[in-house]
C-alpha cells in the first residue's frame, strides 16, 4: 500500500491485488525507526500514526544476566531533530489502516490471491488463483516473504528456518508501574544470539510490548500468531536480571512464530516486473527494519517511476534495484548477525536514510 500511494502521488494509476478477503485486527507492534517514520511522513500518513503510536524515549541495550547498560540513544525529539523524524511504536493494523484510508477503495480489491506472472517485454500479466488474468505496464510482487511473483520470475527457492522462534506479548503499563524505563525501547541481550527480550510502549504509552525468542531445533506449524507458553520463556531467562526477569512476570498470554530468512538475491526485476519488501529481502526481525525496508523501497521505486512511460519501465526498475540491493542486503546481513546496537549508538546509516532525496540516478 506504501508502494500504491506513492506511485499514485507520482501520477500514476495502481490496483494493489491482496488475498486476504477482509482486513481483521491480528497481529502485533510495529516498530517504525526514523528513516521509515520520515519516508511515510511525505505519504501523508504520519500525522494519524502518531494519534495511536508511542515514541520510545531511548533506544537502550542492557546485558541480560548482568543488567549493565551497554548502549543508550536518544530517540523522540532528539531523533525527530537529528533524523526528521522521530521512532513509533505503534499497532501494525493502526498502520495498515492509515496507509488504506489513503487510497481509493476501488484501488484495493481483496480475495485475489496472484499464482504468478508472465513478465514480457512491453508489459507483465498478473494471473489469479481463480483462472482470470489481467496484463499491467509493471507488476510490483510486494507478496511477502512466500511471494508467488518472486517464484513465478526466479524459481522455487524456500526460506530457511533459523532455528528460532518469537514470542510477543502485551501488557498494561498501569500494572507494572515499578519497572524502570517502560517508556523506552530496551533490548536485553542474551548469552547466545538466540536470546533477547525487547520491550518497548505502545498505543501511545498505555501497553508495554514484549518480544523474546527462544532457539528451537525445528519447526512444522504454519501461522503468525499460534498460542505460546509464557513459562517456557520464564524457564529458559531464569538467569536474566532480576528486572528482565520481572517483565516477563507481567506477561500472561504469549504468540508465537518461526523467524525464517532469505540470501540477499542477485537480481530482482525481469522484463515489466519486480519485487519490493518481504518479497525482495526478508529478514529477521532483530534490527525492526523489515517493514521499515518495504516503506523505503516504495517511496524509491515511486521516484525511479516518476514520469515514466512504459518504455522507460525496464531501465527505472535498474534504477530502483540499484539503490536500494545494497541497502536491504546490508540489513539483511546485519540483522542475521544480531550485534548491531549491542554496544556503540551510531545508528545513523540506517535511521539517517532519506528515501526521498538519496540519488536514483
Ligand atoms: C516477529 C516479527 C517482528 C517484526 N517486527 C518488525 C518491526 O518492529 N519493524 C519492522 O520494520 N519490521 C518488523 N518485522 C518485519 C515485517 O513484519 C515485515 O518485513 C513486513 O511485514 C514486510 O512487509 P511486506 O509488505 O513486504 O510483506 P507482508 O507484510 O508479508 O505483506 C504481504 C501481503 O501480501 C499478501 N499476499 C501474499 N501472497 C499473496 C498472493 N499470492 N496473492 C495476493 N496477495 C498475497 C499477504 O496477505 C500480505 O497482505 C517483524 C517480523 C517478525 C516476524
Amino acid at each position: 500500500m506504501s508502494a500504491a500511494i506513492a506511485l499514485r502521488q507520482a501520477g500514476h494509476e495502481v490496483a494493489v491485488f491482496e488475498k486476504t478477503r477482509a482486513f481483521n485486527r491480528v497481529g502485533a507492534d510495529i516498530n517504525l525507526t526514523p528513516n521509515a517514520v520520515f519516508a511515510v511522513d511525505r505519504l501523508g500518513v504520519g500525522d494519524v500514526l502518531r494519534e495511536t503510536a508511542a515514541r520510545p524515549t531511548f533506544r537502550i541495550s542492557r546485558d541480560g544476566e548482568t543488567g549493565e547498560e551497554t548502549s543508550r540513544l536518544p530517540m523522540s525529539s532528539a531523533a525527530e531533530e537529528k533524523y526528521g523524524a522521530p521512532q513509533l511504536t505503534i499497532h501494525r493494523s493502526d498502520l495498515l489502516e492509515a496507509l488504506r484510508d489513503k487510497l481509493p477503495e476501488e484501488t484495493l480489491l481483496l480475495g485475489r490471491a496472484v499464482t504468478g506472472v508472465d513478465s514480457g517485454a512491453t508489459s507483465a500479466t498478473v494471473k489469479f488463483e481463480d483462472g482470470t488474468e489481467e496484463t499491467f505496464d509493471l507488476v510490483v510482487g510486494a507478496d511477502g516473504i512466500h511471494s508467488a511473483i518472486r517464484t513465478a520470475l526466479w524459481g522455487e527457492d524456500h526460506p530457511k528456518y533459523t532455528g528460532m522462534v518469537s514470542y510477543r506479548g502485551v501488557f498494561p503499563k498501569d500494572t507494572a508501574p515499578e519497572l524502570p524505563d517502560l517508556d523506552a525501547f530496551t533490548k536485553w541481550w542474551g548469552e547466545i544470539p538466540e536470546k533477547q527480550i525487547v520491550v518497548f510502549p505502545l498505543t501511545g504509552g498505555k501497553e508495554i510490548f514484549v518480544f523474546s525468542t527462544l532457539p528451537q531445533s525445528d519447526w512444522s506449524e504454519e501461522g503468525w500468531t499460534l498460542p505460546g507458553d509464557v513459562e517456557d520463556l520464564r524457564t529458559a531467562y531464569a538467569n536474566f536480571h532480576e528486572d528482565a526477569r520481572n517483565i516477563l512476570d507481567c506477561v500472561s498470554d504469549v504468540t508465537r512464530s518461526a523467524l525464517h530468512v532469505r540470501d540477499p538475491m542477485p537480481q530482482w526485476a525481469k522484463g515489466h516486473t519486480t519485487l519490493l519488501g518481504d518479497a525482495a529481502h526478508p529478514m529477521v526481525p532483530f534490527m525492526a527494519q523489515g517493514a521499515c525496508m518495504a516503506i523505503e523501497d516504495a517511496v524509491v521505486l515511486a521516484r525511479a517511476l516518476d514520469g515514466a512511460t512504459s518504455a522507460d519501465i525496464p531501465a527505472a526498475l535498474a534504477r530502483y534495484e540499484e539503490e536500494r540491493k545494497p541497502r536491504t542486503a546490508q540489513i539483511q546481513e546485519s540483522s542475521l548477525a544480531n550485534e548491531w546496537l549491542k554496544k556503540g549508538s551510531n545508528a545513523d546509516w540506517v535511521y539517517g536514510y532519506d528515501a526521498w532525496n538519496t540519488p536514483v540516478t
